[in-house]
Order: structure tokens, then sequence, then C-alpha cells
């Protein structure tokens, strides 16, 4: 079993450093939140005063964070300064795809390992080990890094080289907003057309516009009773955070020169959402915004 430094214990971190505490590995945890590092302790982590007194002692380290300007700080204020040679570095933060790039670049460069590898899956699923890691890395070190994230997920995929596994992971929620917020529209226009909820699910789960939102996620209440829509939508993954990976998509789009006009139209209805108060709600939330319910 392994010494592995946890770095940002949020509302992600926390459940997943403590999966890694189950599967029997000594967890380091260090957050600028004192609460955060008490809850990890009492999930059977030791303290640590500060990042970089936790990745001295550690053979790996996982970072969960809020942004690329979070990662860019702690790597090259306190971890790289610190860290022993090889150690093997996980960031699990969702960022932007130049920040990955940069990080884990420097971190090659200076004889250290290094995956980026975001996470699918909410906080229930943090809590319950089940995430989806996608990694960007070299095939060596993704190998490395496996058997640490096999303890956190139900499912570990590499994705390609150094930023491919943020870039996995905007590409894909980026065609999840698009499709939820189809999947909302046609729901909303079914009503209209005097078309009873069920029976459209019933139809189109079958027919061609079948999608995840729809069979898995429906974003009105009834035909899947466990989705946020039976909870006034109480999320589930929150609006901001959609709203957060959209932006990542469009900046990325920008610089990569792709064309995603779809994908700017569903930052700007999620920002709209946003801005009316729908941050944290639900993404699936936003059919109250299309359906002219939202605020009633
Ligand atoms: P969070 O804000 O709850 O947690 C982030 C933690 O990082 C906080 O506890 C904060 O104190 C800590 N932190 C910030 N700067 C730090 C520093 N310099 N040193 C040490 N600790 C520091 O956020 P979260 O919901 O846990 O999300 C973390 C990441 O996971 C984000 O990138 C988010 O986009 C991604 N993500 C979140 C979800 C979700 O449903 N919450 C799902 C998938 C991916």
């Amino acid at each position: 079993m392994a010494k592995i430094a946890f770095i940002g214990l949020g509302n992600m971190g926390s459940g997943m450093a403590a999966n890694l505490v189950k599967a029997g590995h000594e967890v380091l945890a260090f957050d600028l939140s004192a609460d955060a590092v008490a809850h990890a302790v009492n999930s059977g982590a030791s303290a640590a005063a500060s990042a970089a007194e936790a990745v001295a002692a550690a053979e790996a380290v996982v970072t969960m964070l809020p942004a690329g300007k979070h990662v860019r700080a702690v790597y090259e204020g306190e971890i790289f300064g610190s860290a022993a040679p090889g150690t093997l570095f996980m960031d699990c933060s969702t960022i932007d795809v130049a920040s990955a790039r940069h990080v884990g670049g420097l971190a090659v460069e200076k004889g250290f390992r290094f995956v980026d590898a975001p996470v699918s899956g909410g906080v229930a699923a943090a809590q319950g080990g089940t995430l989806t890691f996608m990694v960007g890395g070299s095939e060596a070190d993704f190998a490395a890094a496996e058997v640490f994230l096999d303890a956190m997920g139900k499912a570990v995929l590499r994705a390609g080289d150094l930023g491919a596994g943020q870039a996995a992971k905007i590409c894909n929620n980026m065609l999840l907003a698009i499709t939820m917020i189809g999947t909302c529209e046609a729901f909303a226009l079914a009503d209209k057309l005097g078309l009873d909820a069920q029976k459209f699910f019933d139809i189109s789960s079958k027919a061609s516009g079948q999608s995840w939102s729809m069979t898995s996620y429906c974003p009105v209440p009834g035909p899947i009773p466990t989705t946020p829509a039976n909870n006034g939508y109480k999320p589930g993954f929150a609006t901001a955070m959609m709203l957060k990976d959209l932006k990542l998509a469009q900046d990325a789009a920008q610089t990569a020169g792709a064309t995603t006009p779809l994908g700017a139209q569903a930052e700007a209805l999620y920002a709209m959402f946003d801005n009316l108060g729908g941050g944290a709600s639900d993404f699936s939330g936003i059919y109250k915004l299309l359906d002219g319910s939202w605020g009633e």
C-alpha cells in the first residue's frame, strides 16, 4: 500500500480520499480549509500542514482543485519543489487543456510522472467510488495511475497523451449540454402540442431521438423516477458546474480553431439560466426555462 498526498478535499475530494483510505492506502491530506482537513481526518487520513509537507512524504499525489489557476499555483508553487524525483501526480480537477499540458509537461521535464485524470460523476459517485476517469499521459504513467484511480472509480480510460483527459471531459460535457437542451425543448414542445410526457418518453426513448439525456437523466418528472426532475431539480450536476465546463469547451474551441455553434449556444443558454438564479439547480432544470415555468 502507498503513501498518497491528497490536495483539495472539497465536495469531490473528500469522498475520493476516503475511498483511498478504504483501499488501504495511507493518505496525507491538505486543503486551505481546516474543516475540509478535519473531515478527511475523520475518514482516516492524516493531516498535513501544507501541500509541500504532504507531497514530501508521498510516492503519489492526487489533486482535486477548482480550476486551472489553482492547479498551476499548487504544482508550480509547492509541489514541484518538495516532491521526490519520480513521484506520480494525478490531477483529477476539471481544468483547461492548456493548463493541463503546461503543468504536466513541466512535471515530466522535471523527472516526475503526471496524468490529467478528470472525472465524470458527481459527489455521490465520488463517495461511492463509482467515478469514471478520463486519463491523459504516457502509457507507463497511465499504468502506474490506474492502480490508484481504480480505488476511486468504476472505469479508468486512457484518452491519449497529456491533456487528452481534459479534452475528452469537455467534449463529452459539451455534447451532454447540447443533448440535454434538445431533450428539454422536445418535451416542452410535446407538452404545448398536448402530448403526454410519459407517452412521448415511451416513443422517443425507442426511436431516433433517444439519448442518455432522455433515458438516463430525463429532464421531466415521471418517466425515470430517480432523476433530479423528480426532486425539484436538486443536483445531481449543478448548472454552475456545467457552465464552467462549457466555458472551457468554448475557450478550447477558439484556441484550436474548431467551429462549435451549438456548444456556443448551449453556453449562452446555461449562462442565462445561471443569471436567472438557476446556478445551484441541476443542469436538467433548464427545462423550466424552456417551458416558461422557471420562477413560477
Ligand atoms: P470544491 O470547491 O468543493 O473543492 C475544491 C477544494 O479545493 C476546496 O476545499 C478548496 O478549499 C480547495 N483548494 C483551493 N485552492 C487550494 C490550494 N491552493 N491548496 C489546497 N486546497 C485548495 O470543488 P469540487 O466540487 O470538489 O470540485 C473539484 C473539481 O472537480 C473541480 O475542478 C470540478 O469542476 C470537478 N468536478 C466536480 C464535480 C461535482 O459534481 N462537484 C463533478 C465532476 C468534476
